[in-house]
């Protein structure tokens, strides 16, 4: 997972850059980014680590430019390095790229670049797109490039990239600094637009909450399939190059997304609500009780305020954040996690101690945290302790840009007994009570998946869930992203 921004505005807007991409910090806390394009050059710099980290008024001085793209990186191919954080740029005939996603035919277009003879600097997925974007340009005219050149490019691009991405390039088209956002034919990844207060300029970023820091009022968003194209002082042009059913990500409105995103037409919080209310129903439709819901914050407090609604009980907070420390799932190694976890999240005793607590929270992917959750709420002296998730069991691995690339890594699938598949009537509550027993639980309670759909309310992307890929993957590429999850962790952890 990945975020990314695009200004393209009548004047300097690397700063504006700089103060949305840390509204996007959520989304990956690994490498930032910033690109423009300034009288023929085009200024690029990446730092590893926070963006407030890497970006203070003197790489803002160092990237100046009416137009600009940003981006914070979680890696999900390659080890987290420089040379992969985007940005990227193109020489000829000078484009800067960045997306968020997970292209699942990498390996066909390593080999076709390399079929012409073109190296690449990174393991990022998204420099050969680039370099076939670029390629796919300098076909059509050797310089002076114009629009309808960039939508013919990115037209055959299209046809070359498969998987899910948003992309946001800038680049000169008619003599004019030109940003443009192109989305997956599913949309499975996020893309939202906006106008810019002095109406003059536009954005385009991840999520929503990317605008709200600059006042930018929100549009929509880019259609699944769609390139925009945007340019200061102009209204955005439309193309619809490619069409296949929305699948919109439903983890992004789980756990990834802010809660005061909006997304695909949908507010994140009204979802966490509505997923919240959903459980409540399938918790009780189970006989238990409970004297107090206590939410895992801070992505699980909407849904566990309205678990505690629908089911007439106080909803306390259990746990106090603290504050300064990264998103455990987000830290790319399994070590780094579990020592984030111990600093993350402090108990309140008085909340838990002689009381049957119901616990909620968003999902269970690995399940390494929660082991350690679980322990942390046990030593507090509950009488019962019931953990209830809004989510269903994460039983297929994530090719579209989700860290969860090895059915191996998955907590879940341990638990469904052999011989018996998911969608088998009894299967959910198989996982749940062995999976419960586990992890010293009174009761487990996932939302299913009906529930979690009725609660969505409109085509998405579940496979995670379910198993059901929208876009296009066969078994070798399955494979080879499994295999460069592997090789990535075993680099990042030092074996
Ligand atoms: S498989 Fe799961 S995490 Fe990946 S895009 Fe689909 S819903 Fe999102």
């Amino acid at each position: 997972m990945c975020g990314f921004v695009g200004i393209v505005d009548g004047k300097n807007c690397s700063r504006d850059v700089v103060l949305s991409l840390q509204a996007l910090q959520h989304r990956g806390q690994d490498s930032a980014g910033l690109g423009t394009i300034n009288h023929g050059q085009f200024p690029l710099v990446k730092r590893l680590g926070l963006v407030h980290q890497g970006f203070g008024a003197a790489e803002i001085e160092q990237t100046p430019g009416n137009i600009c793209i940003g981006h914070v990186r979680y890696p999900t191919v390659g080890a987290g390095v420089l040379r992969d954080a985007q940005p990227f740029f193109f020489r000829q005939p000078g484009v800067l790229m960045a997306h968020n996603g997970n292209l699942t035919n990498l390996r066909e277009m390593h080999d076709e670049l390399a079929e012409n003879s073109v190296h690449l600097m990174s393991s990022c997925d998204v420099e050969p797109v680039l370099c076939i974007f670029s390629l796919e340009l300098m076909k059509r005219r050797r310089r002076d490039h114009r629009l309808e050149d960039a939508v013919e490019a990115m037209k055959t691009t299209m046809e070359h990239i498969q998987g899910a991405y948003s992309l946001v390039v800038a680049l000169v088209l008619d003599g004019q600094e030109t940003l443009l956002a192109l989305r997956d034919p599913q949309g499975i990844r996020p893309a939202v637009w906006g106008q810019l207060p002095d109406k003059q300029g536009w954005m385009v970023a991840s999520e929503s909450v990317a605008m709200d820091v600059l006042s930018v009022k929100r549009c929509g968003d880019v259609a699944p399939g769609e390139l925009m194209v945007f340019r200061a002082g102009s209204e955005p042009i439309r193309h619809q190059l490619k069409t296949a059913s929305p699948s919109p990500c439903i983890f992004e409105y789980i756990y990834f997304a802010r809660p005061d995103s909006h997304m695909n037409g949908k507010s994140v919080y009204s979802k966490r609500l509505a997923m919240g209310q959903a459980l409540a129903d399938a918790w009780r439709a189970k006989g238990l009780e409970a004297d107090v819901v206590i939410p895992i914050p801070d992505t699980a407090r909407p849904a566990a305020a309205a678990v505690a609604e629908r089911l007439h009980l106080p909803n306390r907070e259990g746990f106090i954040k603290n504050r300064y420390t990264g998103r455990t799932f987000i830290m790319p190694k399994a070590d780094q996690r579990a020592d984030a976890l111990k600093l993350k999240l402090n108990p309140i005793r008085s909340e838990f101690a002689g009381r049957r607590v119901l616990v909620v929270d968003d999902s269970i992917v690995r399940g390494a945290t929660l082991k350690h959750t679980i322990e942390i709420i046990r030593a507090q002296g509950p009488t019962q302790v019931h953990l209830a998730i809004y989510s269903p069991p994460v039983l297929h691995p994530c090719y579209y840009g989700i860290d969860i690339s090895t059915k191996e890594e998955l907590a879940a699938p341990r638990f469904l007994p052999e011989g018996l598949a998911a969608t088998d009537p009894g299967a959910l509550q198989q996982i749940e009570q062995a999976f419960a027993s586990r992890l010293g639980l009174d009761s487990l309670t996932y939302l299913p998946l009906d529930g979690l759909r009725a609660a969505f309310d409109g085509p998405a992307c579940a496979a995670c869930f379910d198993g059901l890929y929208p876009a296009p993957l066969d078994e070798k590429q399955r494979s080879w992203i499994a295999e460069d999850r592997r090789k990535s962790d075993q680099r990042t952890l030092g074996i």
